[in-house]
């Protein structure tokens, strides 16, 4: 490739390096050697141990050992624990500890993968590189201080922010835009200070290193040879062996480097090159890489006056080194993203936001899970002293689906980018760990030990065989507000009665399930406050009660439509039925059986809004250039009708009314390929039920799909929002989307990842779309939105078909999506917290009622948890690190001891505070607020102290000082200046618009 800019950095090099020193080399070269090890994509990640990742560990720390100059970094730590655990032996740990020690072995990143960054939600990430960070910290006492994120398929703006906050110093992405890469290569704007978020602003800014073209691998320079796994495709998705490095082949080799390194250095502004050395499972058999690459490395430093560039080794920390100490003035970027992202005109990779939806689901479940688990443990742990549960074991479980939930962010895992083998293990890792987390909460709830628990949460099934037993329902709130929700149950009859803690009977509603029509849903109204636990029991109602005075849950009879044809050809809209809460009118069209309009009360604004599944079809055929796949989305053209007729029910009560509507493929189809089923409640109208008032819940139905469809649910408006979308970057902020306009690929480059919410606006009002896990989004037209939830795709790329990358997934999955609809104060206002009511909504956990009564740690006298409207628990959590909090203390027990088997501190709780609004997002939950975390933690136990840390738990707050640079925005100030330094141990705490904030807290003993 030609030098692209070369003489304009000459002629800045020149400037920057006086040339009375012609001898020294201009460039500086850091050799960063690594192997990119996905957790799972074509193979396991018992595969991938057995085919390269031991033998990268094991070779690379021998040959770092023989030579002092020779370096490597590693990224993924679920690998290297897997490695350290269960294969290293006594020597080897001694070598890596000492390599470590010297800075020649070097982990960045640190998470346990490397998260994808469009579909992820924050706390999964956060969870991810806790994990990881924990144990590097536990084992070495290091700190990952540099990201490495070169291989997620477009950059997220609350990446940059979430390092900032973990302490690091510097931050690397790769994949984004081709034509955007090629403009900032040009520019050399490939590096930059960026601050992610628009409230933290430069206060959590960081250096920012877009790697360029080549990206992280160096084609030419593999002399280790190819993984074997077990029918490894010989297809040229591995790369070929080179021939040695000898006298004879020399010149080749530096041929290639030096074009390769001057080209490299023309986007650049400093005269340091980061060589990234490596690529996917390379380094298997490291002594056949560092001798090739030293004889290479070796002729160039003789012959700088030829080459003009000098060769080392060096880790991401050299070369950061260097860079930071250029003094360049930095160009600043603002809190946008790299979303989607394109690898060439043809190829938009925005499929894989709704690739494998069900796993994407799946994953979700298993966080939330695991977030109600951790503070339920946390909890119990605290107020009961000497409980019959183990709480090694219970801390066993939770670590389990700890692990499995950080796994499946990989980049490789909840994209649905993998081969079906691999997509098996991330679903058995996740639903052994809910399994286990599952068991813990059931004996949590009945205190005693797991042998005897029941086992199953939130599934429900009261038989009527079972008489006279029934069931108490215990209910957990995880989220630290008081919430007013209806919780649904299953039953069986639809006579029930059901009584609270105190024996009063609780408003209910009884109705036919919608899709197992032997079976009856009973909603429930509670209230609960934060952190705590409702009791309910469940009596099936016999025959000789019915004539008791005693209230019975309302039974919802249905009114059905009949179906309703696509192409009737009637005029629309004169015959319309209302269904009404207090918060909303939901207009439906009789002669479609579609919604009409919603009227938001409390503005009096109407909105019309229909809603109709519509599919793309995709391009799958090989032979015709590019087509779809598990990463590109590549419609053909426009979205198309998916269905012929709709029909529609209406389930009226006093606690509920639900609209369903079923849509049907072919006009005399028995099944509905696809489902909106919408609910309104008729909560009380205290401040805890306008979030429950203010929204229409949906849950769709969506499948089987037909061969290479792709399908959406379209909502139309007649919101005048000039094609603008807003969509969110992993549920911590919102990016605007304009549509734009492309010479190729339109559709597909304007759809972008919705992890939790997103929304279209006018004047008058906004439409708010919050969602339990990722889709993609997009706006096709002036007042639309459309949400992509399945893709069904055969194509017959040979490769993929031989590595099983195939997406032929014939599920019906079943999304739910709630709408908020009213001007901009009021769902500006609502957004978050209703998206964290649909996110953690209560846990309900049955028991039999033929045990004894319910005596476990829920029943006992419970103090809530609760918190500012605008302040997020996002994590209540014991980690078990052993650690001592104390830096220098910690380090002298490493030095001291290396075999003592420390114990878990069951005494340091993990919290983490979320501030949810933007700075001017609403006049006064924008606000800063100020918790005093002793009393707020009052029902959990007296606090000690309160020691404030890193994002990930690693280091003291105080003591964490990561590096400034110069950057060229004047009026900004830097640093954290404008806001006052935490108290140090103090109870009180502000937090800041957009602010997380990790503390340390250690209560008394009991
Ligand atoms: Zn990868």
């Amino acid at each position: 490739m030609e030098p692209r800019g070369w003489l304009p950095l000459l002629l800045q090099l020149g400037l920057m390096w006086p040339l009375g020193a012609p001898s020294e080399p201009r460039l500086r070269v850091f050799v960063v050697p690594h192997s990119h090890m996905d957790v799972g994509w074509l193979h396991t990640v018992q595969e991938s141990m057995q085919a390269y990742v031991t033998n990268v560990y094991n070779s690379v720390v021998e040959e770092l050992t023989l030579e002092k100059k020779r370096r490597f970094i590693a990224v993924e730590q679920e690998y290297f624990r897997l490695w350290w655990d269960g294969v290293a032996s006594d020597r080897q740990k001694g070598q890596v500890r000492q390599l470590v020690a010297e800075g020649r072995l070097e982990f960045v990143l640190g998470g346990q993968v490397m998260h994808d960054e469009a579909v992820t939600h924050f706390d999964d990430q956060i969870l991810q590189l806790t994990e990881g960070h924990g144990f590097l910290y536990e084992t070495f006492g290091v700190r990952p201080q540099f990201s490495w994120q070169v291989d997620p398929f477009g950059a997220s703006a609350t990446t940059p922010t979430l390092f900032a906050l973990a302490g690091f110093n510097a931050h690397i992405i790769s994949r984004i835009d081709y034509d955007l890469k090629e403009a900032m290569q040009d520019n050399q704007e490939l590096q930059f200070m960026w601050r992610g978020s628009r409230s933290l602003s430069a206060q959590q800014e960081i250096f920012t290193h877009v790697l360029d073209q080549f990206g992280y691998c160096s084609e030419g320079f593999n002399w280790d040879g190819e993984a074997i796994f077990p029918g490894t495709p010989l297809n040229g998705m591995y790369l070929q062996v080179q021939i040695p490095v000898t006298e004879d082949s020399i010149p080749n080799f530096t041929r290639l480097l030096l074009n390769n390194v001057l080209t490299r250095a023309s986007w650049f502004r400093t005269p340091h090159v980061l060589w990234p050395w490596g690529c996917d499972r390379e380094f298997l058999n490291a002594s056949l890489q560092f001798p090739n690459m030293d004889i290479i490395m070796e002729h160039v430093n003789n012959n700088t006056s030829e080459f003009n560039f000098s060769m080392e080794y060096a880790t991401l920390g050299d070369y950061f080194r260097a860079v930071h100490s250029d003094q360049v003035a930095w160009q600043v970027r603002g809190h946008h993203d790299f979303l989607p992202y394109s690898s060439d005109m043809h190829h938009a990779w925005t499929g894989f936001y709704a690739s494998r939806s069900g796993l994407k689901a799946l994953a979700r479940r298993a966080s939330t899970l695991l977030y109600a688990g951790e503070s339920m443990f946390t909890r119990h742990v605290l107020l009961a002293p000497h409980p019959n549960l183990d709480p090694a074991w219970g801390l066993q479980q939770l670590q389990q689906l700890r692990w499995a939930v950080s796994e499946v962010q990989h980049h490789d895992a909840i994209t649905g980018t993998h081969a079906l083998k691999v997509g098996d293990m991330f679903v058995e890792h996740l639903s052994s760990g809910m399994q286990g987390v599952q068991t813990l909460m059931a004996s949590i709830i009945q205190d005693r030990s797991p042998a005897h628990s029941v086992g199953r949460s939130r599934a429900c099934s009261l038989s009527a065989g079972s008489e006279p037993g029934g069931r108490f329902a215990v209910v957990y709130n995880p989220l630290a507000w008081t919430v007013t929700t209806i919780i649904t149950l299953t039953v069986d009859f639809p006579s029930v009665s059901i009584t609270d803690e105190s024996g009063r009977p609780v408003p209910a509603q009884v109705q036919r399930s919608k899709e197992m029509p032997s079976a009856y849903d009973l909603h429930v109204l509670t209230t609960i406050p934060g952190l705590s636990y409702r009791h309910y029991s469940i009596r099936p109602r016999r025959s000789s009660q019915e004539d008791t005075e005693e209230p019975e849950p309302f039974v919802a009879k249905t009114t059905w439509f009949g179906r309703r044809l696509r192409r009737h050809g009637g005029r629309v809209g004169g015959n319309l039925v209302p269904v009404v809460n207090d918060c909303y009118i939901v207009f439906l069209d009789l002669d479609t059986n579609l919604m009409h309009s919603v009227w938001e009360r409390r503005s009096n604004q109407k909105v019309h809004m229909t809603q109709r599944f519509m599919e793309y079809h995709a391009i799958t055929d090989f032979s015709k250039g590019p087509f779809a796949d598990n990463y590109v989305f590549r419609p053909s053209g426009r979205a198309e009708p998916a269905w012929e007729a709709v029909r529609m029910g209406i389930v009226a009560g006093p606690l509920v009314t639900e609209i369903r509507q079923d849509f049907y493929r072919e006009v005399n189809d028995r099944e509905p390929t696809f489902a909106i089923y919408s609910r309104l409640a008729h909560g009380p109208q205290s401040s805890d039920g306008e979030l429950l008032c203010h929204r229409i819940e949906q849950e769709y139905r969506v499948g089987p799909l037909e061969l290479d469809r792709e399908a959406i649910l379209r909502t139309s408006t007649d919101l005048n929002t000039g094609w603008v979308l807003y969509s969110d970057n992993n549920g911590y902020q919102m990016q605007r989307r304009p549509y734009r306009n492309y010479t190729n690929n339109t559709n597909a480059r304007n759809y972008y990842p919705m992890v939790q919410s997103a929304f279209i606006q006018d004047r008058r009002s906004r439409l708010v779309l919050l969602s339990e896990q990722a889709h993609g989004v997009s706006s096709q037209g002036n007042g639309q939105v459309e949400v992509l939830l399945h893709r069904r795709l055969v194509n017959n790329d040979p490769a993929k078909i031989f590595a099983d990358l195939i997406l032929n997934d014939t599920s019906v999955i079943h999304p739910v999506v709630w709408l908020l609809l009213g001007p901009r104060n009021l769902t500006s206002g609502l957004r978050q917290r209703s998206g964290l009511a649909l996110q953690h909504r209560p846990v309900v956990m049955l028991r039999e009622m033929s045990e004894i009564a319910p005596r476990g740690s829920g029943s006992r006298q419970q103090e809530a948890v609760t918190l500012p409207p605008s302040v997020h628990l996002q994590i209540l959590s014991i980690p078990g690190w052993k650690y001592s909090s104390n830096h220098t203390e910690h380090l002298r027990t490493l030095r001291k001891d290396r075999k003592h088997k420390a114990k878990a501190d069951l005494r340091r709780v993990l919290l983490r505070l979320q501030h949810l609004y933007e700075v001017d997002q609403d006049p006064v939950l924008s606000q800063p607020v100020t918790v005093n975390l002793q009393s707020v933690l009052r029902g959990l136990g007296s606090v000690v102290s309160v020691e404030e840390r890193s994002l990930t738990g690693t280091w003291n707050v105080s003591e964490m000082h990561r590096w400034t640079w110069s950057t060229q925005d004047l009026h900004h100030h830097r640093g954290n200046s404008s806001q006052p330094p935490p108290p140090p141990g103090g109870p009180e705490v502000t937090i800041y618009p957009k602010e997380i904030r990790t503390f340390f807290i250690h209560f008394q003993e009991q």
